[in-house]
């Protein structure tokens, strides 16, 4: 990775790197940092010049509110108007923590932030190299995950300099993400959470301090519009299966007997646990976790799909996990991921 004409790296374990970055941000610029989840997109919360700039790199419709990232709880109570003492409650739990709240906002936070809605998300990151930019830029920082709207958010320095190669000012390379998926988000309704995203902080846990509804996606203007149905997706087709791969491999088997020789895709198979492939049937195969921890495969995800993703393949194959815990997160983003309902349909069609 080296710098490109407009963006620099800087190595956040060197001497003045987080300084000069914050600089950055207090002038205006965008800087590409580090936290737990993914990698962000930031600037100062207040500029709206430099907040125009994110939508613009990442080309993200201006319909989507970005998440404030604070340094400390008092930070975030400054851009918030409402505080139910529940909130109060889950901040002292899980902060610096995945775990994003929404909240009617102050009206000093700009509408261009908030994509015009009356609430603001705010999360304090729990990476140390995050909360210092945060505080050395004296401002809280604006932040959607660091990638082109839609596509694989990025958990690497190096996947945010392919994706945004000469966007930001700064890429700040504080090593892999890792947690690996994005916040959870949670916006609070008197004492009733309504679940906007599965994310780091698993739904189970919430319940123990309140109770919480998922989010309606029925409704013709979704809650958030982070629940666009199509997003985290490849280039490639990517089909999440909907049961575990055994019957599959039986149907794949058959088709490819069907075939004339040489003319069956390249899949890609992406596997929760160690990838089964008696028959040669894929192309290549990636494991989340071969011991099948949920934790683990959370931190793989976006990285397995960005290295499928490159390898030409005609089709990415994805087992499901199971819906519990942050497993839950993993299924949401292999879900919105997944552009293919129909796998034999699709296969059928295939020249
Ligand atoms: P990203 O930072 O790209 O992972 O996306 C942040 C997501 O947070 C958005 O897509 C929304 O789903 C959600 N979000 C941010 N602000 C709000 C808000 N004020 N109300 C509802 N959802 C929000
Ligand atoms: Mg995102």
């Amino acid at each position: 990775m080296r710098d490109s004409a407009n963006t620099r790296i800087l190595d956040a374990g060197e001497a003045s790197a987080i300084e000069q970055a914050a600089a950055k941000i207090r002038e205006g610029g965008v800087v590409a940092f580090p936290t737990e989840t993914v990698y962000g997109l930031g600037a100062d919360t207040f500029n709206k010049e430099a907040v125009c700039r994110i939508y613009e790199i990442k080309k993200r419709p201006s319909f989507d509110p970005l998440i404030v990232h604070v340094c400390s709880p008092d930070e975030a109570i400054r851009l918030w108007c409402e505080i139910p003492s529940v909130a109060l409650t889950l901040m002292k739990k899980f902060w610096p923590g995945p775990l994003t709240l929404v909240l009617p906002k102050n009206p000093s936070v700009p509408d261009l932030v908030t994509a015009g809605l009356g609430t603001v998300a705010v999360r304090m990151p729990k990476n140390p190299v995050a909360l210092e930019l945060i505080r050395k830029s004296g401002t809280p920082i604006a932040a959607p995950s660091a990638n082109r709207f839609g596509g694989v958010s990025p958990t690497t320095a190096q996947a945010v300099y392919e994706d945004l190669k000469d966007g930001p000012d700064f890429i700040l390379d504080g090593g892999p993400a890792v947690i690996g998926l994005e916040s959870t988000v949670l916006k609070i309704e008197k004492n009733l959470g309504v679940l906007l995203r599965p994310g780091g902080v698993a739904v189970e846990e919430l319940e123990n301090f309140l109770r919480v509804r998922t989010a309606s996606r029925s409704a013709k203007m979704p809650e958030s519009p982070g629940q666009l149905k199509s997003h985290y997706a490849t280039q490639t087709p990517l089909c999440l299966l909907d049961r575990p791969l055994g019957h599959t491999l039986d149907e794949l088997e058959k088709f490819r007997g069907g075939r004339p020789a040489g003319r069956y895709p390249r899949i890609g198979l992406l596997s929760f646990g160690s990838p089964t492939d008696p028959d040669g049937l894929f192309h290549a195969a990636e494991e989340l976790s071969a011991k099948k921890s949920l934790r683990e495969a959370a931190a793989k995800l976006f990285q397995v799909m960005r290295k499928l993703d490159k390898m030409g393949l005609d089709l990415i194959l994805a087992t499901p996990v199971p819906e519990r815990g942050i497993g839950l997160a993993i299924m949401d983003r292999l879900r919105k991921a997944s552009s293919i309902n129909n796998l034999m349909g699709f296969l059928s069609g295939w020249k």
